[in-house]
């Protein structure tokens, strides 16, 4: 299996003013451009409101600015929402998609991501698309079941490649609860979310990049960055303090 780049991307959710937002992302900016920096990608996805603010202080240097949800239309009249060029036109270049606090909060099902993540590639952005068991379903024996489901669900059929897409495996009970699967949990459904979007993308399929999310911390960082299949991590509540962020890219250049 290659070695890919890890990216520890951060999903900032609906935290921060503006000045927190400067200067969290300040600081992961000076870190990411010091002569030590991790050998990682970075990437931020902040709030809409803070977009603008995030891509100037960050100034396009090294860290990447994503969306955490688009609408699947282009325009026109839907109050509220934000198009996937909105995204891009405020400087980001990924967007979070399916995160499960929209499939299980909001309502919305594979159709949906589907058509967003449509919308995603159709305005240059990486789609973020993640896909995760809920407890009733991991307990009832499921999860491998309902991840190949969305993962047919929410992936176009065609043209997928490392350029354009990222999925992020983010089991539903983990998501801010300090509970997670074992290692060995993470490497078997992490090697099937490969296999499956190798029946989809061949070859490329190796190219893209699978993200572990729930519950990643400085200190489970490098055990669960070093399992087969896991480049990089979709981070939470860790992503909201610098040093927490920082020490978890640390821990994927190791
Ligand atoms: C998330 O919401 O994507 C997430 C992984 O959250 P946390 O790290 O807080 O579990």
């Amino acid at each position: 299996m290659a070695n890919l780049r890890k990216l520890i991307a951060g999903n900032w959710k609906m935290n921060n003013l503006a000045s927190e937002g400067r200067a969290l992302a300040s600081e992961i900016g000076g870190y990411a451009a010091a002569a030590d920096a991790p050998a990682c990608d970075l990437l931020v996805c902040p709030p809409a409101t803070l977009l603008q603010t995030v891509a100037e202080t960050l100034g396009g240097g090294p860290v990447a600015i994503g969306g955490q949800d688009c609408h699947a239309e282009a325009n026109g009249a839907y109050t509220g929402e934000i198009s996937a060029a909105m995204l891009a036109d405020g400087g980001a270049s990924y967007v979070i998609l399916g995160h499960s606090e929209r499939r299980h909060g909001l309502g919305e099902d594979d159709t949906t991501v589907l058509a967003k993540v449509a919308a995603a590639h159709g305005a240059g952005l990486v789609a973020i698309v993640c896909i995760g068991e809920t407890e009733a379903q991991r307990d009832a024996g499921q999860t491998l079941e309902i991840l190949s489901a969305q993962l047919d669900g929410s992936l176009p059929p065609d043209g997928l490649s490392d350029a354009n897409t990222v999925v992020a495996y983010e089991p539903v009970w983990a998501i801010g609860t300090g509970r997670m699967p074992t290692n060995e949990e993470i490497a078997a459904v992490h090697r099937h979310i490969r296999t499956c979007l190798q029946q989809r993308a061949g070859a490329d399929a190796d190219q893209i990049r699978l993200l572990y999310g729930g519950s990643m911390k400085p200190e489970n960082a490098a055990t669960i960055l070093a399992i087969d299949n896991v480049d990089g991590g979709l981070i939470g509540g860790a992503s909201l303090k610098a040093g927490d962020f920082c020490a978890i890219a640390a821990a994927a250049d190791s």
